[in-house]
């Protein structure tokens, strides 16, 4: 077959791709190429590794099943980075777990008001490692943009710095890979890894919590980078001194820089986000339907993507055209539950039916383990499934100060991880709460 013909039956495959799976279509699949394909086999030419690992995690089944739609035979779908497209200068060195994501780039990140801080602060830090705020700590609740800027630092300071070691992972990957190089005796090989690097990137940093060694490791990490000027960018779902069972001395050092938070979105921003998403799918979507769609779903970004996912689903399975009819009735059934916020209110209920005691009883001043473990669950839950703050659950609950609150929702944690029975009751309890009517 020519390479021109070739290339045609490239672009139905992702016609098709785009039908089967609207989720994962990308606008710039229209880039990739054909590296070979000879009837049972197909290679896909990528630009970059990131690309590699999108397609492969992502889109080998419907790739594959696209493939075999349109040529009518079984054939095995490869993708591999096209050496043709790489200019010749050598990619700088770095190490990312997961690789970055092809689509978190600050391209493709909107800026609002809720987010322009920790934009701005990781804008400044990818272009002068180590010079502006180092550490750099974003934390926010989930869904809300971390990792997606954490990916733009490492994509921005990768094109920038040539040769520059950019080493990203997630808290867990940290932890589990020091737990790994103990058992292996090689806690000295660990050390150089990730004490010489130019830029060290860790998502997730609520997972150190109650893990004191891999804390220690840590400290003497940052430690390490720090002193030498290379730049530390961290994550976590609150603010260093709210992450329980956290060393003083981390949380101190951890304020050094500069830390920035991310809030929810507004209306505004969210239907820019949907616009922003749909162009990266290369779907065409009404500014009505995008509109509702910010309107209806508040939640958390995530959900905003999903919300564009299932509607596009719903228009390709009927073969009908996006209107905002098609949309509501998309979302019906996700709307219900979006719009069913938990409440502490929703928290005090559970809990005072089982354990059998009254609302005044947990908001007292008693001290007696009946009332103190119930009031302590209601402080962990109430912060572990709203998003109210430490004050405002404390003043829910008596008027109790937040160091109050900080320290329930330790023991409670800590209860949790050690006592099976109080690990089921909690899920049990968070169950009940999800869908109250069903008790
Ligand atoms: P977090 O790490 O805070 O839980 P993520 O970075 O995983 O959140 O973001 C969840 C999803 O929302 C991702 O697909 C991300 O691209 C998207 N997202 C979050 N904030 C924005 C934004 N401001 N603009 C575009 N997409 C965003
Ligand atoms: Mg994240």
């Amino acid at each position: 077959m020519a390479a021109q013909e070739v290339q045609t039956v490239l672009t139905e495959i992702l016609g098709r791709v785009k039908a089967l799976d609207p989720a994962n279509a990308r606008h710039w699949f229209e880039n990739l190429t054909v590296l070979h394909f000879d009837g049972g086999s197909l290679v896909v030419g990528c630009p970059d590794e990131a690309t590699v690992q999108f397609l492969h995690d992502k889109c080998k089944t419907s790739f594959t099943r696209a493939a075999q739609q349109i040529t009518g035979h079984l054939v095995a779908v490869e993708f591999r980075i096209c050496t043709e497209q790489q200019p010749s200068r050598p990619r700088p060195a770095h190490r990312t777990e997961p690789p970055l994501h092809p689509d978190y780039t600050f391209e493709n990140f909107v800026v609002g008001p809720s987010n322009r801080l920790a934009h701005a602060s990781c804008v400044a830090v990818s272009q002068s490692p180590g010079n502006t705020y180092n550490p750099l700590f974003l934390y926010g609740n989930s869904g809300l943009g971390k990792t997606h800027l954490l990916h733009a630092v490492c994509h921005q300071a990768r094109e920038k710095l040539d040769g520059a070691v950019i080493q990203l992972l997630s808290c867990e990957q940290f932890v589990n890979r020091f737990i790994h190089a103990i058992g292996e005796g090689n806690v000295l090989g660990f050390q150089s890894q990730f004490r010489t690097v130019d830029m060290l990137v860790i998502d997730d940093v609520q997972f150190l919590r109650e893990r004191e060694q891999s804390q220690q490791e840590f400290f003497h990490t940052f430690n390490a980078l720090y002193n030498n000027g290379k730049q530390i960018i961290l994550s976590a779902d609150s603010p260093p001194a709210e992450i329980p069972s956290l060393e003083a001395r981390l949380i101190s050092r951890f304020n050094w820089g500069l830390v920035a938070r991310i809030d929810p979105p507004s209306y505004e921003t969210r239907v820019a986000i949907v616009q922003k998403k749909a162009q990266l799918r290369g779907l065409h979507i009404s500014e009505e339907i995008a509109e509702y769609i910010g309107q209806k779903v508040q939640a958390n970004i995530r959900e905003l993507e999903g919300a564009l996912t299932t509607i596009y689903a719903l228009a390709v399975t009927n073969g009908q055209d996006v209107t905002l009819e098609l949309a509501q009735r998309a979302l019906e059934g996700q709307i219900q539950l979006a719009d069913r916020h938990t409440t502490i209110s929703d928290i005090i209920a559970a809990v005072t039916k089982h354990f059998d005691v009254r609302l005044a009883d947990l908001q007292s001043k008693k001290r007696s383990q009946s009332i103190t473990m119930p009031r302590q669950i209601c402080m962990y839950l109430a912060r572990n499934l709203t998003r109210h703050s430490l004050e405002e659950i404390g003043g829910h609950l008596g008027g109790r100060d937040h160091t109050t609150v900080m320290h329930a929702c330790n023991k409670i944690d800590q209860a949790k991880r050690s006592d099976p029975k109080v690990n089921a009751l909690l899920n049990e309890l968070t169950r009940q709460i999800a869908n109250p009517l069903r008790g």
